[in-house]
């Protein structure tokens, strides 16, 4: 039998299907985050993956056995919880979501009463209570009670076609043709409805909602070759694809190649910077060129530690006025600060419309680099290894300036080199990043077989 278990990190839980989540678990999460909270409202949402309808109602049941009520806004983007939670005044909020896992995986994500992810600090309470089993179960008349609402995503529509940066006058004169593919998860009704708000012609390829994940979900470049096919055969302007929970963003340019995850949010940054100034921030892992154009524009560039909270913590103390992660995640803090693929797409719409240009035009005039990211098992020898790996980087770097914030990170001349272990796998990861390919994959290969 497979080993049962629940993978627990700050943003939430997940588990695989029948092997760790199970309804039981789900309403004992649902306990202890409405015992965490006291009293108010939740509101729960979720990806359309089928689990979701089986997690979902367990979930809401330990919410209203502690006399939490329950907002259930449906199969919605996880950004869509984040804005529901903020507009409602509520409590907290609950996603369920694996986001970019494939079928067998379902996960919770807590938000706070701000509709961003729960500290690591509340974290730490609500686990306590969910280890002691100390649920403050109500009497039958002071249950919980629970109503739904349908109508958030139009409202997470809504409110991102009225964000100043969104040139929408713009977008509808460009008479765009664009293709979505939503892997038929949560963005599959809003993206779509989105893009038909700002006057453009949508062609929809896996937008059913119905969790049916056709191909690989995680929209890196390996996994977009229907929708790249699709943006070849209707001659659109560009492919959009997002997540199963629809907070990240990849584009797929007017030939029908994928340009990476990374330069969603580089587009982004300049639709925003070129009309307002502040502070960028971007993860330890985001590739230079969004330092590069945040600079261009006169920004100043602030690096956090890997992961959403982390993002958005930074972006608070340092008064960003745009930021988020190299793997399509946009953060929008004036609207609310959570990554939203729906904010990202508008942004990257309106940077199109405005410089007149088409997407590989757009990504021509943008520094060159040559990104490589990698992750392997460790070896029991890692831990030794990467400290002998830190004293000798400049054998292989050559000179260079060491950033220990989020594992080890090497910015040197050519570009920059980060080792990260990951938290819930036995694996690190690494990320290569120069302007010469060669040298990147030569890097690459080294510091590989270098802890091989
Ligand atoms: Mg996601």
């Amino acid at each position: 039998m497979e080993k049962k278990t629940i993978i627990k990190s700050t943003s939430g839980i997940r588990g695989i299907i029948g092997t760790g989540l199970e309804p039981i678990t789900a309403a004992a999460y649902g306990a202890a985050f409405g015992t965490f909270l006291k009293k108010g409202k939740v509101v729960v949402g979720r990806d359309s993956r089928p689990s979701g309808a089986m997690i979902m109602p367990a979930v809401i049941s330990g919410l209203l056995a502690v006399g939490i009520d329950v907002i259930d806004i449906g199969i919605v983007p996880t950004p869509t919880v984040e804005i529901a939670v903020k507009k409602i005044h509520a409590q907290g909020g609950i996603c369920i979501t694996a986001s970019h896992n494939p079928s067998q995986w379902n996960a919770l994500k807590f938000f706070n009463h701000n509709g961003v992810f729960i500290t690591p600090q509340e974290y730490e309470k609500l686990d306590k209570i969910f280890n002691l089993k100390k649920f403050a179960f109500k009497k039958f008349d002071k249950l919980g009670k629970e109503v739904k609402q349908t109508h958030w995503v139009d409202e997470h529509v809504k409110s991102t076609l009225a964000i100043k940066e969104v040139n929408k006058r713009a977008i509808k004169r460009r008479k765009f043709k664009v293709v979505v593919d939503a892997i038929n998860g949560a963005g599959s009704v809003a993206l779509p409805l989105l893009l038909e708000k700002l006057g453009v012609q949508t062609i929809a390829i896996n937008c059913a909602q119905d969790g049916n994940f056709v191909h690989e979900p995680e929209p890196v470049p390996k996994n977009l070759t229907q929708l790249s096919r699709a943006v070849k055969k209707h001659k659109a302007d560009l492919g959009l694809a997002c997540d199963p929970d629809a907070d990240r963003l990849a584009l797929v340019d007017e030939k029908g190649n994928p340009i990476g995850e990374e330069l969603t949010l580089t587009i982004a940054v300049k639709a925003v910077l070129s009309k307002k100034h502040g502070p960028t921030v971007i993860n330890l892992s985001t590739s230079k060129v969004t330092e590069d154009i945040a600079r261009s524009l006169g920004s100043k560039v602030y690096y956090s530690k890997v992961g959403e909270s982390n993002v958005v913590q930074t972006m608070k103390t340092k008064k960003a006025v745009i930021g988020g992660e190299g793997n399509g995640g946009v953060i929008y803090p004036a609207f609310h600060s959570g990554r939203d693929s729906l904010i990202g797409a508008a942004l990257v719409l309106t940077v199109l419309a405005e410089e007149k240009k088409s997407l590989a035009e757009l990504v021509a005039t943008f520094p060159r680099y040559y990104n490589i990211k990698l992750k392997d098992k460790l070896k029991s020898n890692f831990a030794k290894k990467r400290s002998q790996f830190e004293k000798n980087a400049s054998s292989i770097l050559g000179k260079s300036t060491l950033d220990k914030r989020d594992g080890l990170r090497f910015n040197f001349k050519q570009g920059w080199l980060q080792i990260r272990l990951s938290k819930t796998e036995p694996i690190y990861r690494l990320i290569v990043e120069t302007k010469n390919k060669e040298l990147t994959k030569n890097l690459a290969d080294k510091v590989k077989k270098y802890f091989k």
